[in-house]
Order: structure tokens, then sequence, then C-alpha cells
């Protein structure tokens, strides 16, 4: 792997996309940093080596170019007393003023852009704009494994101006590490832990795990579906009913397999989807008309934290149940704490981005596991097998 350790950036004016899509409050401060601080050890060690660095992001979705509401300026302040120096902003991440600025940037100096994604080129993997971006410095590092899944501008398209000065910055390479430490000789028994609102979208991930796991527990809004295959009632809960056949043969697969899948045994429901419905216990199958389960149930979490408990290898994508109610957490919390007690009796634990990331936050259990990933989406594609144009531009 092209890592950052294989180069000295002394002199060198040095671009790295990062992924400073953090979430922001309404008065612009940043509520949740780990994007950035996971990006700080690449930015030290470049500065260190006497690199002067420009870091390109976006942040957001915005629709029509430049918004206050997704300007990367936000971001500076907090930046700049991570570094412990003050960090440059030009208020346009192309154009004359990021020229000049990139320009008299000295070494040991950061610029940081402002939003990428103010120009639709961006996100169309504009080459011309790639072209704009590429001619501020004379290196270019990936970090972004958060947007790494996406064939964009600054992620992808620029690395082709860069043929001999590419590099995976620290991030980057532990995320592909950790990701191919667990598909490749897991330590066993291997358990994977699927939740969150749709099978729709973990499917061809569930199917690649069936290869390897030795456990595979599923929770959250897609067990309905599960429970709806196999002929229960599920009242009002969450269901895709065109994934019931899908459900049915990813069982009767696991079987062929010998893996053994954990579907829920009981549930909490609820008479709406709000923190203050009335709520009880339902067996899986039996939940009454106008009851919807928002969160697995106590024997499930007892089943659960077992199998998990015993495994030296844990995947968890997805939570078990609506966590961010705090009546429906406990199933969630639950797995989190068995996959933090294996994590202690020596098991590697893996994290997938996005809402386990924020689940696992939530709990203050983020350094109890073994890796939280900063990739949802990406982790999700790296995991199926997919190549990420954001690696495959840097391997090439
Ligand atoms: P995903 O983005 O597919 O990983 O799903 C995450 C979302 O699934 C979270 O926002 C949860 O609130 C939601 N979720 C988990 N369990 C349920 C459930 N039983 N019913 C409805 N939504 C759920």
């Amino acid at each position: 792997m092209k890592t950052i350790d294989q180069a000295n950036f002394a002199n060198k004016k040095v671009l790295i996309r990062v992924d400073f899509n953090v979430p922001l409050d309404k008065d612009f401060n940043i509520t949740d940093d780990n994007r950035i601080t996971a990006a700080l050890p690449t930015i030290k060690k470049i500065l260190k080596d006497g690199g002067a660095i420009i870091l390109m992001s976006h942040l957001g979705r915005p629709k029509n170019g430049p918004t206050e509401e997704f300007s990367l300026k936000h971001i500076v302040p907090h930046l700049s007393d991570l570094l412990g120096q003050q960090v440059e902003f030009a208020n346009d991440c192309i154009g004359q003023e990021a020229i000049d600025k990139a320009k008299a940037l000295q070494p040991g100096e950061v610029l940081l852009l402002e939003n990428l994604r103010f120009y639709k080129e961006e996100e169309k993997g504009d080459v011309e704009f790639a072209k704009k971006l590429a001619a501020l410095g004379n290196v270019y590092v990936n970090d972004a494994f958060g947007t790494a899944h996406r064939a964009h501008a600054s992620t992808s398209v620029i690395a082709q101006f860069f043929p001999d000065a590419k590099y995976f910055g620290y991030l980057m390479a532990s995320e592909l590490e950790n990701a191919e430490k667990v598909l490749n000789n897991p330590a066993r028994p291997f358990t994977a832990i699927m939740g969150g609102s749709k099978v729709s979208d973990k499917i061809k991930l569930i199917e690649r795990l069936l290869d390897k796991v030795d456990n595979l527990i599923i929770g959250g809004g897609m067990a309905y579906t599960f429970a709806k295959a196999d002929g229960g009632n599920i009242g009002t809960s969450l269901v895709e009913m065109d994934k019931l056949d899908l459900a049915t043969s990813l069982q009767q697969k696991a079987k062929e397999k010998g893996v053994q899948l954990f579907l829920p045994i009981d549930n909490v429901v609820a008479d709406k989807f709000a923190n203050d419905a009335n709520t009880k216990i339902a067996k899986t199958g039996q939940i009454e008309d106008n009851w919807m389960g928002l969160d697995i149930g106590p024997e499930s979490v007892e089943a659960f934290s077992k199998v998990i408990e015993a495994s030296k290898t844990i995947l968890w994508n997805g939570p078990m149940g609506v966590f961010e109610m705090d009546n429906f957490e406990k199933g969630t919390k639950a797995v989190a704490e068995a996959i933090v007690k294996a994590t202690q009796n020596g098991a590697f634990s893996l994290i997938g981005g996005g809402d386990s990331a924020a689940a696992i936050s939530k709990f203050n259990l983020t350094s109890k596991v073994s890796y939280v990933s900063t990739g949802g989406g990406a982790l999700l594609e790296y995991m199926e097998g997919k190549e990420l144009p954001g690696v495959k531009a840097i391997n090439d």
C-alpha cells in the first residue's frame, strides 16, 4: 500500500483530501469532531516533515453553490486549536484567491479550501475542475475514507495529475487494514451483527458475510422483514414487502453454509413511533395490530450477548432499534456493551460507521472497541468486495 510513510514531504505543497463532513449545530459549533481528529496523524506527519498542506473537503450537501450553512470556514477555529497553529482559509476552492494563498504557503503552514461541493463539478468528477485543484499542490494524499466510494473530482479524478506523487493517508490505510483484517483470516468464532432500518441496503454484504462468518445476528428494523417472511404477525413494524423471498433465501443460505443465524426472539413494541409511546414486550411473530417493534426485547438481548461475548472477531453494522430515542436504546446499548466485553477478552471488534458509530458514541464506548470506522457507505461497499474509486485511483 502506497502510504505517506514512503515519502518525505519537506518543501512540498501537499494537497490532502480529508473528510471534514462533520455535524454542526445551528450556531455552527461542531457537535462531533471525530472525522477531524481522525485526519490529524496524517496532517502532523506532513507538517513534521516540513511540508505545507492544502486541505480539501466537502461539508453537507449544498444544492446551489455557496451558502453560509455549508461553509468550511466554521471548521477553522477548532482545527486551528487541534493543530496548535492558525489555519489559513481560502473562500473558494479554486480561482485566484486559492492560487495566491497556496503559492504564499510556507513549510509548516496549513491552508483549508472552501467546500468542494459548492461546485457541481466535484460530484460530477469533472476533469477540468480536478486539474485546477491539482495545480495548487505537487503531491496528492487521500485520507477521506468516508467518501472513498465516490468517483468525485477530489477523491479519484485528481489522482491522474500525480502519477508519481499520490499516497494514502494514515486514516485511509488503517481503515483498509482493519476491514481486511476482518475479511481475511479472522480469529474464530467470527460474528457479524447487522441492524438498521432496511435489509435491502445490506443484502450484498450479508451474502458475502455468509461465506466468512460463524454467526450472523440480525436485529433492528430489518429483522421484521424476516419475521414477516416466516409468516409472523409484525403489526405496523418496518417491513420491506418486496424482500420477503430474499429474507427466506438468506435464511436458507445460512443453513447451507453452516452459519448460525440469530434473529430476535422478542421485541419492545410501541403504539406509536415516539419516545413517549406506550410499550410492552412481544414475542417475535406475535406483534398485535397497531403495535410496532422499535427495539429487541430482553430475551434477545441475552441470547445475542452470549454469542457476542464468546466471539473472537466482531463486525457490527446497524443499530438493534431506534436508539436515538432513549426508550428504545436498550438493545443497541446491550449489544455495544457485549462487544466491549468481548474486546476486553481479546476479540477484535470493528464497528461500521454511520449509525453504529453514532450509537457507540452516544454510549461513550468508542474507546473500548478495537476500531470505529469513519465510513458508513464506504465501509459497506468495501466489505461487499467492490473496488472503491478513491482506493483504485491511488493504486493504479
Ligand atoms: P440504517 O441507516 O439502515 O443503518 O438504519 C439506521 C436507522 O434504523 C436508525 O436511525 C434507527 O433508528 C433505525 N431503526 C432501527 N431499528 C428500527 C426499528 N425497529 N424500526 C424503525 N427504525 C429502526
